[in-house]
């Protein structure tokens, strides 16, 4: 099977050759940046240099997919938010458009050709003419409730949750708007899956406020966006998988807080498990027989698809990831 089929089933949790190896969120590091000579911010705008540092997650680091969208900013950015774009040592930053949750927001009905969103879908046009035979194509959106952070800021709009909620589940409507056309105009320009971002981590949000805002935004947002879904969260989720396991999105990519084999069980058998690595101990400061160690551990407990749990932190040495997908290729064959 090839590198793109495996991901797929993997996905799916379907039959494989071996087990998946890839990432839902950013690979990059400084040193990959230096190897090839394309680095930030030109790699978040530029869709051939966004394209070029995307294709090594395949050619140089050995993993099934590529995903070309390394912050969280594009369609915020399109949305009229401030953005830093960093540099080779600092990933983007930006402000919010709104100071308080009473201001109205529109969403511009170009939005989809502005810079923040015609660049990554240029990138993927690139990369699955390119690398579309071979490997997964893998796109990225944020949901509502991460866009609602970024245009009214995370207190503001944390805030709200507790003083306003229907006025959230009022932007929560507006904003999903958003996350599906951005989506979909992904998989019109080669995405095989879409990552769907939400920061809707524990410490930012109860397991009843997921249950209350969020359960049925990512169900609605399985049924609208027609491809697997990677819902990925960072942190500790372990309170609100039984809640993400009834949205029927594919797949969950895990944080290392999440034990192994408690997010496998949590997950149940329908739901694939993608991550769960750890960005620190491991990807950054682990020697390659720690890394060996932790893919066996992943294997063992049934991982899917296994990679880093999150965005790569940049100073990590991008050997590590090269290890950790061989690692997988070697001892994950089924
Ligand atoms: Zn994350």
């Amino acid at each position: 099977m090839k590198p793109k089929e495996i991901f797929l089933a993997k996905l799916h949790r379907g039959p494989a050759t071996r087990v998946a190896t890839g990432s839902a969120t950013s690979i990059v590091t400084t040193d990959l940046m230096e190897k090839i000579g394309v680095s930030f911010p030109d790699a978040h705008l530029k869709a051939p240099a966004m394209a070029a540092l995307a294709a090594t997650g395949h050619t140089l680091l050995g993993f099934d997919n590529v995903m070309p969208l390394y912050s969280v900013w594009h369609e915020s950015a399109a949305l009229g938010c401030q953005v830093d774009w960093g540099n080779i040592r600092r990933m983007p930053d930006g402000h919010p458009i709104c100071t308080s949750i009473s201001d109205s927001i529109s969403i511009p009905a170009d939005f989809l050709h502005h810079p923040g969103c015609q660049v990554p879908l240029d990138a993927l046009k690139w990369l699955k003419k390119d690398l579309g035979e071979e490997v997964a194509v893998v796109g990225k959106v944020f949901g509502p409730w991460t866009l609602g952070y970024h245009v009214f800021g995370v207190e503001e709009f944390l805030a709200s949750t507790l003083l306003e909620p229907d006025r959230v589940k009022h932007l929560l409507r507006q904003l999903i708007e958003v996350t599906v056309a951005f989506a979909n105009a992904q998989i019109d320009s080669g995405a095989d899956a879409i990552t769907l971002g939400d920061h809707c981590t524990r410490d930012l949000c109860s397991p009843q406020i997921y249950r209350d805002f969020l359960a049925e935004i990512h169900h609605e947002l399985h049924e609208r966006i027609a491809c697997p879904l990677i819902l990925h969260i960072c942190g500790d989720t372990a309170d609100r998988l039984a809640s993400i396991r009834t949205t029927g999105i594919e797949c969950f990519h895990f944080d290392s807080k999440v034990p192994t084999a408690e997010a496998r069980k949590l997950a149940g058998e329908k739901m694939a498990l993608m991550g769960g690595t750890s960005n620190i101990a491991l990807i950054r400061n682990g020697t390659p027989r720690d890394i060996v160690q932790d893919v066996n551990e992943k294997l063992a407990a049934g991982i899917d698809l296994i990679g880093p749990e999150c965005a790569v932190p940049l100073d990590a040495p991008c050997e590590n990831l090269q290890i950790l997908s061989s690692a997988v290729k070697k001892f994950g064959r089924q």
